[in-house]
């Protein structure tokens, strides 16, 4: 075959286009509710929104440093600070990123080589798994136990021996996500001392995403960096999309230890260099606005997630419970489904609803087939529509 006719590499083939668009795209085709991709419909914070005006106003139009803006750096380290505990120098152990996806993969970039093993959880986020293929490395999936039908709301639970067993010679990084997409599991602190004692005695990196750290509705999030002997072999990404519901500016940061930040910032000069200037002095202003604006966040979520939760199990599904995030997993078995991707693709047409199925984050799993997330970061009168539309579909089976 000619390199014109199959120009992409190969360990690139088979990632296609992210389920995301796919499904955002099936919404607008038939203006569907969109439960699929997970972006508010709505504005950032009126101070948050304020800030990125006046940021543009006031001329930030050109190339950021590399490691990001000055301003954004410390603002970012006082959080760590504020909400967490943990002490980092603006100056180097904080990269600002263009998005936690960017410093996700400038890190797996600078500390992965070819054929190194990266250990994820499954249901696994599926920029990892593209991170670690562009790095020429090796994913090894650690599957999450799903709740059991006696325990919708336990979350998806990390079993430590399955852990330990996917540990081998070629380990090199274990990458964490909680609160996780798409379950909306928090992870214990049994669970993070298991993941940190592996990272201990294996001498292992530990990246971390915590986009959802600031939406979470039952139990609490505790960074990794914060166990002992942590903060020194990890590196903790998080980003602004999702706190201060922005997801397009693609703000987001990386902290980690001077070795580590050097590693990162090595890597991530030569993917964007830097981005979205007046976005930076917005979201250095954003991340310094009182508790009250991260809380009201949370606590509008909460009632989102109480919802779409009530109104899924109304029509008729098994609603697992989501501790966090902006989505909830239910069994769309009870509408007629077995197969949550077939229910996906139908939805958008059929009733005028968008979710994502589970299965595009999960590799040979039958228990999950049947299993689709849904997003819940919507307008009340919109999820609203979205459910009675899903009712729909148990009514026309009755
Ligand atoms: N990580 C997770 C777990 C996500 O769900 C998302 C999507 N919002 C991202 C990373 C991407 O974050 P960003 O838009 O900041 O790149
Ligand atoms: N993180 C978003 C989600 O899980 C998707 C972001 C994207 O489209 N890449 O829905």
């Amino acid at each position: 075959m000619r390199t014109s006719d199959a120009p992409l590499v190969e360990r690139m083939r088979g990632f296609g286009t992210t389920i995301f668009s796919e499904m955002t795209a099936l919404a607008v085709q038939h203006d569907a509710v969109n439960l699929g991709q997970g972006f508010p419909d709505e504005d950032p914070p009126e101070p948050v929104l304020a800030a990125a005006h006046a940021a543009i106003d006031a001329g930030h139009h050109q190339y950021a440093p590399g490691p990001g803006i000055p301003q954004l750096r410390a603002s970012i380290a006082e959080h760590q600070h504020r909400f967490h505990g943990l002490t980092y120098d603006p100056d180097g152990e904080v990269t600002v990123s263009f998005g936690a996806t960017e410093a996700m993969a400038a890190t797996i970039l600078a500390t992965c080589d070819r054929d190194d093993e990266v250990v994820v959880l499954e249901p696994t986020y599926d920029a990892y798994t593209a991170a670690i293929a562009m790095a020429g490395a090796v994913e090894r999936r650690v599957p999450l136990t799903p709740p059991s039908e006696a325990n919708p709301s336990g979350g998806w639970r990390l079993d430590p021996e399955r852990l330990a067993a996917t540990i081998g010679p070629r380990t090199r990084a274990l990458v964490v996500n909680s609160p996780h997409n798409p379950t909306g599991t928090v992870l214990t602190d049994d669970e993070l001392a298991a993941i940190a004692a592996v990272c201990r005695d294996h001498d292992l990196i530990a990246i971390t995403d915590e986009v959802y750290e600031h939406l979470v509705y039952d139990g609490a999030h505790r960074p990794l960096a914060t166990f002992p002997e942590m903060r020194d072999r990890t590196v903790t990404i998080s980003s602004a999309g999702k706190t201060f519901s922005a997801t397009g500016w693609k703000i987001g940061w990386a902290c980690a230890p001077p070795p580590l930040t050097a590693a990162v910032r090595t890597t991530k000069q030569f993917l964007s260099f830097a981005g979205g200037t007046p976005l930076q002095h917005a979201v250095a202003h954003a991340l310094t606005l009182p508790d009250d604006v991260y809380t009201e966040l949370a606590v509008t979520h909460r009632e989102r997630r109480d919802l779409v939760a009530a109104g899924l199990t109304h029509a008729g599904a098994r609603v697992y419970g989501s501790a966090a995030t902006y989505f909830l997993v239910a069994d769309v078995s009870a509408w007629g489904y077995d197969d949550g991707e077939a229910f996906c693709r139908d939805a958008p047409a059929r009733i005028g609803v968008a979710a994502v199925p589970v299965s595009a984050f999960v590799r040979d799993r039958p228990q999950v087939a049947d299993l689709v997330r849904f997003a819940f970061c919507k307008r009340t009168p919109v999820l609203a529509e979205g459910v009675a539309r899903l009712r729909g579909l148990s009514d026309h089976r009755r």
